[in-house]
């Protein structure tokens, strides 16, 4: 690098992507030095770990959580050492692992590595320009920061406003529209609607049920499809050929399935997930996410058997009823309560549910021409970032740099983590992203020298 002074990295947000890489930028480099901005704090935790309900669990094995690809049992060896032996094959809470993901930064921070590198910013980056070859980040705090390059780590936003919702309704005091950020013990008795039927879904339900047990739920989506359980050890199976079509995939699917059961045949396609994604027209990715995305979600990402047992039992007993079907119009009656008219999936019969508040919980929205985050939608109006065809997130080159307006790669920004669905598609659990991190950490430092 021929430069005088320290390079500098941002890196805007820290969960777990962006934690990640800053942890890989501060070890790579002898020399850059890293700002990590957090809107919320704690630093570490994000959407996916700043919960402290212990019915949260994760939902892939401990074995396959550690932060680090290179020491794969670094995650249980931790949990071992806090007195939390699970072996492999557990599933540990969230909590535990947002404990975790702090204990790794702070080891960094404070150790040879970062020492005098690392500055964190408990602060929101709402603006960011061109300045020389890097970027001049500004925040909510009123600061101006000058970097070299920049990294988005920006993570899970929000799920968007489901169909069927109107305006009016998202104002109203019945409607949590941010599933992660409310409080199961401050809602009034009674029943509550819950619009989705994936993980999110069951989260908030078994907070619901924690804070009153037995209360009453129904759960709607399109498909009323709901995560599967894990099950036994995982098994190995050879992986697909990374260039099969969605069809292809799928009779291979069928056909492993009979032969080795369909959870040893869905995480046989892991390894070669995002080669396939990357093989596949934008016609072909289409297909897949209009026919088979959900039937994918829930095979893909399961739940933990104590999970999936607790969410059993409250199907048996008929508190909690997941359906199939479409909302058509939502109101609220003289006391404020919602009033929920949807229809069967399928069929011409009408329901109406009453409930004293309805939870968004259909999942994180990728569409960045929706998003409510002030800066992304700086990014998309200075024409520094456009969505991906499928609006699944950023457009990004094959090094995770910024597609602008134009299409040209912006040379210093890049992004990690889901926002980076559109390019590789399973882009979302530690797994996938904790190699991602380390990739774009060295091309952010490679990109210094050009
Ligand atoms: C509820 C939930 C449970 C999950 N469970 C698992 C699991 O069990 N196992 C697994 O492997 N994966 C799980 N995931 C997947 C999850 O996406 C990843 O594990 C990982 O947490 C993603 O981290 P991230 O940093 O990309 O996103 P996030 O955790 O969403 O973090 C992004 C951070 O960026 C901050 N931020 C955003 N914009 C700005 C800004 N402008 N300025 C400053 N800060 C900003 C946000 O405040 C946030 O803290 C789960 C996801 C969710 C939502």
């Amino acid at each position: 690098m021929s430069r005088s002074s320290a390079p500098i990295i941002a890196v805007i947000g820290a969960g777990f992507s962006g934690v990640m890489t800053t942890l890989n930028l501060l070890s790579l480099s002898r020399a850059a030095k890293v700002l990590l901005f957090e809107k919320r704090a704690p630093v570490g935790l994000g959407a996916a770990y700043s919960t402290h309900n212990p019915s949260h669990r994760l939902n892939v094995r401990a074995g396959n959580m550690s932060a680090w690809p290179d020491r794969p049992d670094h995650f249980v060896t931790w949990l071992a050492d806090q007195g939390l032996d699970l072996g492999p094959g557990g599933f540990a809470s969230r909590a535990d692992y947002g404990r975790y993901l702090q204990a790794q930064i702070a080891g960094v921070a404070e150790g040879r590595d970062g020492m005098g590198r690392l500055v964190v910013n408990p602060d929101a980056v709402v603006g960011i320009s061109p300045r020389g070859q890097g970027w001049r980040l500004t925040t909510a705090l009123g600061q101006t920061h000058d970097v070299d390059a920049a990294i988005l780590a920006l993570g899970n936003p929000p799920p968007g406003r489901p169909p069927g919702v109107e305006e009016a309704f998202v104002a109203s005091s019945a409607y949590i529209a941010n599933p992660w950020r409310w409080r199961a013990s401050e809602l009034p008795e009674g029943s509550v609607m819950l619009i989705g039927t994936g993980l999110t879904m069951v989260d908030v339900a078994l907070s619901l049920d924690d804070a009153q047990p037995g209360r009453p739920m129904l759960a709607l989506s399109r498909r009323g499809l709901a995560p599967l359980r894990h099950q036994g050890a995982p098994a190995s199976c050879p992986a697909p050929p990374s260039d099969l079509s969605p069809l292809a995939l799928l009779a291979w699917l069928k056909q492993t399935a009979r032969e080795r059961g369909w959870r040893t045949a869905v995480d046989a396609v892991r390894p070669v997930t995002q080669a396939l994604w990357r093989s596949w027209s934008p016609r072909r990715r289409q297909a897949f996410l209009r026919h088979a995305r959900p039937f994918w979600d829930i095979h893909r990402h399961r739940l933990a058997p104590e999970v999936a047992d607790r969410i059993d039992a409250m199907l048996a007993s008929g508190q909690l009823v997941i359906a199939a079907g479409k909302i058509r119009e939502m109101s609220l009656d003289a006391e404020g309560h919602a009033v929920c008219k949807w229809r069967a999936r399928g069929a011409k019969t009408g329901y109406a549910f009453r409930a004293v508040r309805v939870i968004n919980c259909t999942g994180p929205t990728g569409d960045i021409l929706a998003a409510e985050d002030e800066f992304v939608r700086d990014l998309v109006r200075q024409g520094l970032a456009r969505p991906d065809p499928l609006r699944l997130g950023f457009d990004l080159d094959d090094d995770n740099r910024l597609r602008n307006a134009s299409g040209d790669a912006l040379p210093r920004l890049f992004a990690v983590g889901p926002s980076t669905r559109a390019a590789h598609w399973e882009i979302i659990a530690v797994p996938d992203i904790r190699g991602q991190a380390a990739a774009v950490a060295k091309a952010a430092l490679a990109s210094l020298d050009s």
